[in-house]
């Protein structure tokens, strides 16, 4: 078992609830398509293969059970629909998305690059930042 899922299962215990089958393919389809940006859906669709029988009630569900545990978390991209992905660094700050407005394309930014924003903000506010989630609206390479 992955540790990931390992944490997931302890947290999962400490609030009463089981890391059923069902759970464990949805959890295992988000860390499958890892930066994919996945959103209900598509999730749903990945999950049936594993488990034929799971509803997309039960994959709703499980995803906002993963996000109030914060294993997963969700991204609002304005398209219409909510986006998930697997929270992988819970101590650091997000890291940002570059959204394609022509193909919808998301990128991701792997580094913080705010530091002198943050210490400016945390300066001039008396403010402590915790996080911040930042998007980029623009044009890909190859929408340019
Ligand atoms: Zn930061
Ligand atoms: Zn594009
Ligand atoms: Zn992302």
């Amino acid at each position: 078992m992955t540790e990931i899922m390992e944490s997931l299962k302890d947290q999962l215990k400490e609030k009463g609830y089981k890391l059923t089958p069902q759970r464990r393919a949805t959890l295992d389809t988000i860390i499958e398509n890892q930066g994919k940006h996945l959103s209900t859906e598509e999730i749903y669709d990945m999950v049936k293969e594993k488990c034929p029988e799971i509803g997309l009630a039960t994959v709703y569900r499980t995803l906002q059970l993963l996000d109030e545990l914060d294993v997963i978390s969700k991204i609002n991209f304005d398209d219409g629909c909510s986006r998930y992905e697997l929270n992988t660094h819970q101590d650091d700050h997000q890291h940002h998305h570059l959204i394609c407005l022509k193909c919808g394309n998301v990128i991701e930014v792997e580094v913080d690059l705010m530091d002198a924003l943050e210490d400016e903000i945390e300066k001039n506010y008396d403010f402590e930042i915790s996080d911040h989630k930042v998007k980029f609206f623009g044009y890909c390479s190859k929408c340019k």
